[in-house]
């Protein structure tokens, strides 16, 4: 009786062992994504994406998909920024970190303390047998699309990046920096190579603006579309730059058409950093508005393929931003004359008609102080410059020791006096950033983490066919 039980039970058993592993296997399937898409706002925290919502809802009545879809609908972690050597760190260190899953030091590029190289997220994606491709506003040899590609002991190793990039193939490459790619004195290189024409001998499609870009197939597509960085989204109007979403929804096109395997594609808006660097409130809110186009664009495309999951990050906080209660001036500390950061003061926003960045550039090294009066008064309708303002300006002088930009952070400071939106520093700080995904795979990046554990996680998934 005993033995027969026992006779019957061993294919019993055997039946439950493969139930439940053919269980983990679907599990498994359903966990790891096919295709990975990171947007990535260089320089943005929570409190980033918070004035990116409300800003939306309210002057541009429209919803914000990176908090309403991504972070409502997905899960949420928060990662800490901290590099291998300091508490503070820069944009090199985490993205490496993130990329490689790896602590290192600041301005390394893909490789570790020691500066040998380590496996970045482009890499691990070739091992799965996924397509690669980069975006950024920046150049493309910048420290982020490089971290999360090739190796660097330094992030000033422009033109090594440059050639890195011709080795690793990615399918699509999209943003700035042809400086790089082009010999003296069409470029900036020293070794008189023009990277240009051997990705072209390579086969790839060469566009140099969004028209181009527009036009290209789905083969392999190179888009450099300024010699340095791109425009910002608040000067974008008649550029014949391609917008963030633009080049998204060309990379997705490309990607989509030639991944049997599935594909990694990197976007990164560097201009949210520059603009908080530059303490910029107006610049900032239409950059988030621009980045947020890009999630959505993805987003869609996840509707179409499920198989896909958005991860949505940034990798540090920059610019201390806090819109808050103040002083409408110095004469009395009584809560009579206090306002705080309201939608009138956020329309305010609206009616500026440039970025800081360019608002110096025609100011020059040595501002006139006329010349001053008057741009503020064409292109910051509604602004007063204070003369303890306009006298800084004029005599180049920083607000303070952690505060690198004399003209820009001071007509931010102008800003900041009349809406309530201050900025602490004009560098990065150590708030940690929120991590928002939806799609297979998105629990791997829930909860509080280090900087280096979304790298592991990030690689574990990319390496897996
Ligand atoms: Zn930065």
């Amino acid at each position: 009786m005993y033995a027969i039980h026992r006779e019957w039970g061993r294919p019993f058993a055997v039946l439950l062992v493969a139930l439940a592993l053919a269980g983990c296997a679907i599990q498994k399937a359903a966990q790891s994504p096919r295709n990975v898409i990171i947007l990535y706002a260089d320089g943005t925290a929570a409190t980033q994406f918070e004035f990116g919502r409300y800003t939306s809802e309210i002057l541009r009545k429209e919803p914000y998909a990176v908090t309403d879809t991504v972070l409502k609908q997905g899960t949420i972690g928060l990662l800490t920024t901290h590099p291998y050597e300091a508490f503070a760190t820069d944009s090199a260190a985490t993205a490496s970190a993130m990329s490689t899953g790896v602590k290192t030091t600041i301005g390394a590029i893909g490789v570790g303390p020691d500066g040998k190289p380590v496996r970045t997220a482009a890499q691990a994606a070739k091992v799965g047998g996924r397509q690669v491709g980069l975006i950024t506003t920046s150049e493309i040899w910048d420290a982020s699309p490089a971290a999360f590609s090739v190796h660097a002991k330094s992030r000033s190793e422009s033109a090594a990046i440059v050639d890195q990039y011709l080795t690793l193939e990615p399918h699509v490459i999209l943003g700035g920096g042809a400086d790089f790619f082009l010999p003296k004195p069409r470029g900036r290189r020293e070794d008189g190579k023009d990277v240009i024409a051997e990705f072209r001998a390579k086969g790839f499609t060469v566009a140099r603006n969004a028209a181009e870009m527009r036009a290209a197939g789905s083969g392999r597509l190179l888009g450099l579309f300024s010699g340095g960085s791109l425009d910002h989204a608040i000067d974008r109007s008649g550029s014949d730059e391609p917008s963030l979403a633009e080049m998204t929804t060309a990379a997705l096109k490309a990607l989509a058409a030639n991944s049997p395997q599935g594909f990694f594609l990197f976007v990164e808006d560097e201009s949210t950093d520059t603009l908080g660097h530059r303490n910029d409130a107006a610049g900032l809110m239409r950059e988030l508005w621009a980045f947020d186009d890009a999630v959505k664009v993805a987003l869609e495309f996840q509707r179409r393929s499920p198989d896909t999951l958005v991860i949505v990050t940034g990798d540090h906080e920059t610019g201390a931003l806090s819109a808050t209660y103040a002083l409408k001036d110095l004469s009395s500390t009584s809560s009579r004359n206090r306002f705080y950061t309201a939608n009138a003061q956020l329309e305010m926003l609206t009616r500026i008609r440039m970025s800081l960045d360019k608002a110096s550039e025609a100011l020059g090294k040595e501002p006139d102080a006329a010349v001053l009066d008057k741009l503020v008064a064409e292109n910051f309708p509604g602004f007063t410059l204070d003369s303890d303002l306009r006298d800084g300006i004029v005599r180049q002088q920083v607000l303070e020791r952690n505060f690198s930009y004399p003209t820009q952070n001071t007509l931010g400071r102008m800003v900041s006096r009349q809406t309530g939106i201050y900025w602490g520093t004009s560098g990065h700080s150590t708030e940690p950033v929120i991590v928002g995904a939806i799609g297979p795979g998105a629990e791997r990046f829930k909860g509080y983490m280090d900087n280096t554990d979304f790298g592991r996680a990030l690689q574990q998934m990319l390496e897996r066919p």
